[in-house]
């Protein structure tokens, strides 16, 4: 069984996601809490934020694959396969 949600609504679930989990650092929850919000974490699946890229003319935000700025409509160089961006999202470890 997989669930989908808009792409507006996945942008919501993982900032919402990322603001919880980090009340859960500042605060640690109760086991039973923190055990059922892993458990929510892993069936919405949300998966990596997609890569972005800044453009370097107007410093638009867009796809990282893009190859013009939907902004400013300047070309913007190839940049390589990017494998630092999925080490460094955040991970929901226990
Ligand atoms: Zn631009």
């Amino acid at each position: 069984m997989s669930i989908s949600y808009g792409d507006k609504a996945v942008v919501t679930l993982r900032a919402l996601v990322a603001t919880i989990d980090g009340q859960f650092a500042t605060v640690p929850p109760p086991v039973a809490l923190r055990a059922a919000w892993d458990e929510m974490v892993q069936v919405l699946a949300l998966g990596p934020a997609p890569e972005l890229r800044t453009c370097p003319t107007c410093g638009g935000i867009g796809m990282r694959a893009a190859t013009r700025c939907m902004r400013c409509w300047s070309s913007l160089p190839l940049l390589p396969p990017e494998t630092a961006a999925a080490a460094a999202a955040p991970a929901h470890t226990p």
